[in-house]
């Protein structure tokens, strides 16, 4: 049978709610409960007596990752040669959204042309703690940030009729008991941090599919949350797609199906699909929760099937330079002594195992078999000839004395040493978490050697998360190229010899040391306990509050040319949360070479109840501008800008004040901040009690208007100059400080008898009745 319906115009539509519907309604239950998982590890079933046809699944997501199905007996991890492209700690570092969607294009791309329905990815988990393993795969310790580039992936996948998979789903920050720790928070940690990585790329983005983690959350499988499957993600949210299990994540599918987890991955061999026939039949789970389930799948089955693009091809060569003008903008100039952009004429030594083989892609279910990698060494004959030298071995942590002694004389011999550095595979990989910030002592030991008999040395970072740097005095350059895929030693060299200017800024906070992060006490936590006590405060929200120098802010990251704002403009002064704010500011290219700037706005709430960090991002844009040219930046601003997560209403909230509108070039360096009073529009109910103390019933000038009419603490306060003793034991600010703290019920005690215990329960009444009203 044909699904789809032809238009005028030969597109083709996807099938309806009520078609779909339709073709559950003739299937049996047990072809129901054998959609409810894989038909194998990367299919989803087929129905051939009803047409269903099975599509495939695929890691990435920096690249596709299919399985390679010709080859006879080849393993799950064995893949077809593809395009690695930046990781995601690299593409967030780009903070360029257009960007990563022409990467999600392209991946998309060839995603039809290899007959993928769904790409297992992005990876939107918030780097809580810089050594959880899975860090690469993951954006930023901004949940905004992630949120933002992440939804520009799917974005752009999803422009291809293919699906894109938010994973993990959520609060899966550590690799360590990845399968079995409880990740516990409270729930403003919960929206604020966690679930907001997600959150804004569901809503605005909507990706086919979202795949919950193998990790609890508060003590309870995330696979088997009704209140975040169902509740939150699909009621709340949106989401149309279906949930998929992480792999093995199934624990309960009875339970899990129930949640609103809709497929299984892999295959269990349809042993779970028993138990879910067995509970439809003993009457422990209606069969309509199956039904639910097939028709969440079959849209999205469909939706691939309906579109599929059976002329897609996929130029390698092409899409490879499409990795290279990418990486070019996920790298992060660290420091810069007047040493780049390097100079054709110099002598330059190329030194480090990674200049010839770069490390540009992490370990596991992400892991590319790139058909072509272009090293750094390669590149540079673009530019000048460059010697090498290897330097040290990463396959083990040893100093060889005759790798470092070729290093030195190769860098004694040049004008200028660059040393490709960073993290081996050994020691950052999905499956577990890293020990700490370091670098091997080798590599570190090679540094110091070359810088010391070389002046102009500059370091080149193939990493995947922040490192400590004991060598960055003795250097005068330093770029944090990440791992940014198979190209990134052309956009390394472009941007050393300055055909690029650097415009990438970290998505993270480089701690001095691990100590200074504020997970460090509870990560990763104490046997299958992970408790987040560090709350909302994670990366610059901590670092900031705490006044603590960090190596690199947030946000930070130079460039060749410089850039100044100006005229920083608000479109109002006041305003009610459920209006928007249009802010503006120019910014200008001030130096002398074309360059592309990342405007960060960060809000803060400087007086509030709640605890807050002392600023947010809520927004940025990244600008590109010729010397001396100026550009305006608009950005549009709601209610989620000034807001927190209220407890009380389990929703977002904004408390009426004053807020400043910072716009920076980094987290730690605001250029230019305006003042806006917000108005709530929303009361957040209270009750009153005999223990509400008095500075909360003057938080609400209406309650504290009832209150005085009954404010009898006539034995609270010394005012006469005659009792001196008095007055010295309960200064003027003792006394303030006792009232304000005062519970009502104190009134009797201090109302030398002018207040009745029925007047105390009137008044709390009376307050209670204004509140409700
Ligand atoms: C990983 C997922 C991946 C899946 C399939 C799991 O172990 O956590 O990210 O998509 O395997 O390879």
């Amino acid at each position: 049978m044909s699904a789809s319906v032809a238009d005028r115009k030969g597109r083709l539509h996807n099938m309806t709610t009520q078609e779909i519907r339709s073709l559950i309604s003739q299937m049996t239950l047990e072809e129901k409960a054998s959609m409810c998982s894989g038909k194998d590890f990367w299919h989803t079933q087929d129905i051939p007596r009803l047409g269903i046809p099975s599509t495939m699944v695929s890691d990435g997501p920096h690249g596709i990752r299919k399985h390679n199905m010709e080859k006879e007996n080849a393993s799950v991890h064995e893949s077809i040669p593809s395009i690695g492209f930046p990781t995601a700690c690299a593409q967030a570092a780009s903070f360029n959204r257009e960007l990563i969607t022409l990467m999600g294009q392209t991946i998309g791309n060839e995603c039809q042309a290899e007959d993928i329905s769904v790409l297992l990815g992005p990876g939107v988990n918030i780097k809580r703690s810089p050594v959880c393993g899975r860090n690469f795969e993951y954006y930023s310790e901004d949940p905004y940030l992630a949120t933002e580039m992440s939804g520009s992936l799917v974005k752009g996948i999803q422009s291809q009729n293919v699906g894109a998979c938010l994973k993990h789903f959520f609060a899966n920050n550590q690799e360590t008991r990845r399968s079995s720790v409880s990740s516990n928070m409270d729930e403003r940690t919960m929206h604020e941090i966690y679930l907001a990585a997600f959150e804004g790329a569901v809503k605005k983005h909507k990706p086919w599919s979202i795949m919950s983690s193998y990790n609890l959350v508060n003590e309870k499988h995330t696979t088997a949350s009704k209140e975040i499957l169902t509740d939150l993600l699909r009621d709340k949210w949106g989401f149309d797609g279906y949930v998929m299990s992480d792999w093995g994540a199934v624990f309960d599918r009875v339970a899990e199906a129930a949640a609103g987890m809709d497929l299984e991955m892999p295959s269990s061999e349809g042993e779970n699909d028993k138990l879910l026939v067995a509970a439809v039949k003993n009457g422990t789970l209606a069969e309509s929760v199956l039904d639910d389930i097939v028709e969440h799948i079959l849209t999205i089955v469909f939706r691939y099937h309906e579109n599929r693009n059976e002329n897609a091809v996929w130029d390698m060569d092409a899409d490879h330079e499409i990795a290279r003008r990418i990486a070019q903008e996920t790298m992060v100039l660290l420091k810069n002594e007047n040493i780049l952009p390097l100079t054709s004429d110099k002598k330059i030594a190329f030194i480090g195992k990674y200049a010839k083989k770069p490390r540009y892609q992490g370990g596991g279910s992400s892991h590319i078999y790139s058909r072509k990698i272009t090293s750094a060494l390669d590149a540079a004959c673009e530019y000048c000839d460059v010697t090498y030298a290897q330097g040290f071995d990463d396959m083990e942590d040893v100093i060889d004395a005759d790798l470092q002694k070729e290093a030195v004389n190769a860098a004694k011999a040049a004008d200028v040493a660059v040393i490709f550095a960073g993290l081996p595979d050994l020691i950052e990989s999905e499956a577990f978490d890293r020990d700490d910030l370091k670098m091997p002592a080798n590599q570190n030991a090679l540094i110091e050697a070359v810088a010391a008999i070389q002046p102009n040395t500059v370091v080149v970072l193939h990493n995947g998360s922040p490192i400590e740097m004991p060598w960055l005095s003795q250097v005068k350059g330093v770029l944090e190229a990440y791992l940014s895929g198979e190209a990134a030693g052309g956009a390394v060299v472009d941007i050393l010899f300055g055909k690029v200017n650097p415009s990438g800024k970290l998505p993270e906070t480089f701690p001095l040391k691990l100590e200074d992060n504020p997970s460090y006490l509870f990560f990763p936590g104490e046997g299958n306990t992970s408790t987040y006590n560090e709350g909302i405060y994670v990366g610059y929200r901590y670092y900031d509050k705490k006044k603590m120098d960090v190596l690199f802010p947030f946000g930070y990251g130079l460039s060749y040319t410089t850039f100044a704002y100006s005229n920083l403009t608000l479109d109002k002064t006041e305003l009610n949360d459920t209006d928007t704010l249009t802010v503006s500011v120019d910014v200008t290219n001030t130096g002398s070479i074309r360059g592309k700037e990342v405007v960060q706005l960060y809000v803060s709430d400087p007086e509030s109840f709640v605890g807050r960090p002392v600023k947010e991002l809520r927004d940025f844009a990244k600008v590109d501008l010729a010397p001396g040219e100026t550009k305006t930046v608009t950005f549009t601003l709601d209610k989620r800008a000034f807001a927190y997560y209220n407890t009380v209403i389990h929703d977002w909230h904004v408390e009426t004040g004053e807020f400043i509108i910072m716009i920076g070039k980094s987290s730690r360096q605001i250029e230019l901040e305006a003042s806006v009073m917000v108005q709530s529009t929303v009361k957040i109910p209270v009750t009153y009690t005999v223990d509400t103390p008095m500075c909360d019933i003057m938080r609400d000038e209406g309650a504290y208007e009832i209150t005085k009419g009954y404010l009898h603490v006539d034995n609270l306060f010394v005012n006469d100059e005659s009792q001196a003793a008095a007055m010295e034991a309960i200064t003027p600010k003792m006394q303030e400080a006792t009232f304000y703290y005062m519970p009502l019920r104190d009134m009797l005690s201090y109302g030398v008898g002018k207040m009745t215990a029925e007047d105390l329960h009137e008044l709390v009444d009376k307050l209670n009745a204004y509140a409700g009203a």
